[in-house]
């Protein structure tokens, strides 16, 4: 058993991870934490997810507590870790955690990331902190009107560093890099080990320790994958039902475009759901608030893009929907690595029209895992059995055992076998960003399938299908 307590970390820091609830460490955790706290370099391939933000930030507050102090001057409280992150949202979700783990402490940690005010920023640095978490853009605003010093920093974490350097942030990196003292541990965290990074790592880190705790192309063994082959004009009315029905209380919602998200989120809260959209569009302040509500349970469904979703850690989500099939099968690991986090059980859930089917089997090929195809009806207030009905059959059917209608004797969802090494939530390999981003921007809508008329209503028939091993 990997315990906390065989760290022998300062009791202030000991205490707040005793209040999280950790019962023990995460693989990387156990891994990567001894090495932190011996003072070398790390190269970790681990996702969002896998306790990765516990795994650096505790060994590096361990070893500046040293520095703690109840001090008013801004000169006791100089920047001594700097952690980058590619996103906003991933810097408040990380700044955070510090903060949690940090909460005995008379460490200080701010974060600084663009879209909203400086100044606010600017006060809190200038009253001294010691952990930074920052977007590289940001921080180099910052760093020209001298508001961060970064010349006593020791230790510096590139977090998600394929997706940085994806998304454009290899020059800033490198300014940022440069400001910094050559004595320093570096640590370097990547869902994969590209040449580009390994280049990244060999100019910046020494001697690495390199620790792999997950293996790409895994779905979590926890999370239960439901697919149904429906209709564009069926997906909204499929989704209530599935909610309804599986007495679903909050989800994530995943669309292809920022206007797919857009419409859908505003239908739905037409409907009466409570609905907030994340998309690249909104405004940042619209984002942290949609993210806000929807941790705080205010609403039930987060109708999204992945890249605005992109790891967000948030806990318990019981059900994923994939309202499109993603145009990229990593995405649909992402997506579905939301629910079914920390060993809980989630369910996924898919919608894909007969013009999907290239991109189901780009799922089938990344995951290699075999998806089967159920068929069921949809009726005005519950599915039924997949047998064919005539159009003038008004009885009621009730040959499912299970409230979704599914036929369990031949779509039982098989879950693929359990495998701690692949149980951690996977987050995907980053040259999917760039394409989901063009895809996105390009607010492309998932399309439809022809010959349906939006007219026609009673018994529709949609396809179920179910992943098996
Ligand atoms: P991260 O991969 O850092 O984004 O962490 C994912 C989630 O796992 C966060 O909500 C953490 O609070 C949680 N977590 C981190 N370490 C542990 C642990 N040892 N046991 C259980 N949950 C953890």
């Amino acid at each position: 058993m990997n315990s906390f307590s065989q760290l022998q970390l300062d009791p202030h820091l000991a205490k707040a991870v005793a209040e999280m609830g950790y019962e023990s460490m995460t693989p990387i955790q156990a891994q990567a934490i001894p090495v932190v706290l011996s003072g070398q370099d790390v190269m970790g391939a681990a996702q969002t997810g896998t306790g990765k933000t516990a795994a650096f930030s505790l060994p590096l507050l361990q070893r500046m507590i040293k520095h703690e102090n109840s001090s008013t001057s801004p000169a006791r409280h100089p920047v001594r870790a700097l952690v980058l992150l590619p996103t906003r949202e991933l810097a408040d979700q990380v700044a955070q955690q510090v903060k949690l783990y940090a909460k005995y402490t008379q460490l200080r940690c701010a974060v600084v990331f663009g879209g909203m005010d400086m100044k606010p920023q600017t006060a809190e640095l200038k009253k001294g902190v010691e952990v930074l978490v920052a977007t590289p853009g940001r921080l180099l605003d910052h760093i020209e009107a001298k508001t961060a010093v970064l010349n006593q920093v020791e230790y510096v974490v590139l977090d998600e560093a394929d997706r940085m350097l994806d998304i454009g942030f290899l020059p800033d990196l490198q300014r940022i890099l440069s400001y910094l003292p050559k004595q320093r541990t570096t640590l370097l965290f990547s869902a994969t080990f590209s040449p580009e990074i390994k280049r990244l790592a060999s100019s910046y880190l020494q001697n690495p320790v390199t620790i792999e705790v997950a293996r790409p192309n895994q779905t979590a063994s926890t999370v239960t994958q439901l697919f149904f082959n429906v209709s564009e004009d069926d997906k909204r009315r499929a989704l209530k039902q599935i909610l309804k029905q599986k007495a679903i209380s909050q989800a994530f919602v995943f669309v292809n475009s920022k206007l797919g998200c857009a419409r859908l989120a505003r239908s739905l809260e037409k409907d009466g759901l409570r609905t907030a959209a994340l998309h690249g569009d909104k405004s940042q302040d619209e984002r942290l608030k949609a993210l806000d509500a929807f941790k705080k349970g205010e609403v039930d469904l987060l109708v999204c893009t992945d890249v605005a979703a992109r790891g967000l850690d948030i806990k318990d989500v019981p059900a994923v929907f994939n309202f499109d099939v993603p145009f990229n099968a990593e995405d649909y690991i992402h997506r579905i690595g939301r629910t079914g986090r920390a060993g809980a059980e989630g369910l996924a859930v898919s919608f894909a029209s007969g013009s999907d089917a290239r991109l189901v089997t780009d799922i089938e090929k990344l995951t290699k895992q075999k998806i089967e195809f159920a068929e069921i009806s949809l009726d005005e207030d519950r599915f039924v059995s997949r047998r064919p009905r005539s159009d003038n059959d008004e009885r009621p059917r009730r040959e499912t055992d299970d409230r979704s209608g599914v036929s369990r004797s031949r779509f039982t969802p098989v879950k693929p076998p359990s495998d701690p090494f692949f149980d951690q939530p996977y987050e995907p390999s980053p040259q999917a960003l760039e394409k989901a981003s063009q895809v996105s921007s390009k607010e492309t809508t998932a399309p439809v399938r022809a010959g349906i008329s939006p007219n026609i209503k009673p018994k529709r028939k949609v396809a179920a299908l179910f992943k098996t091993n």
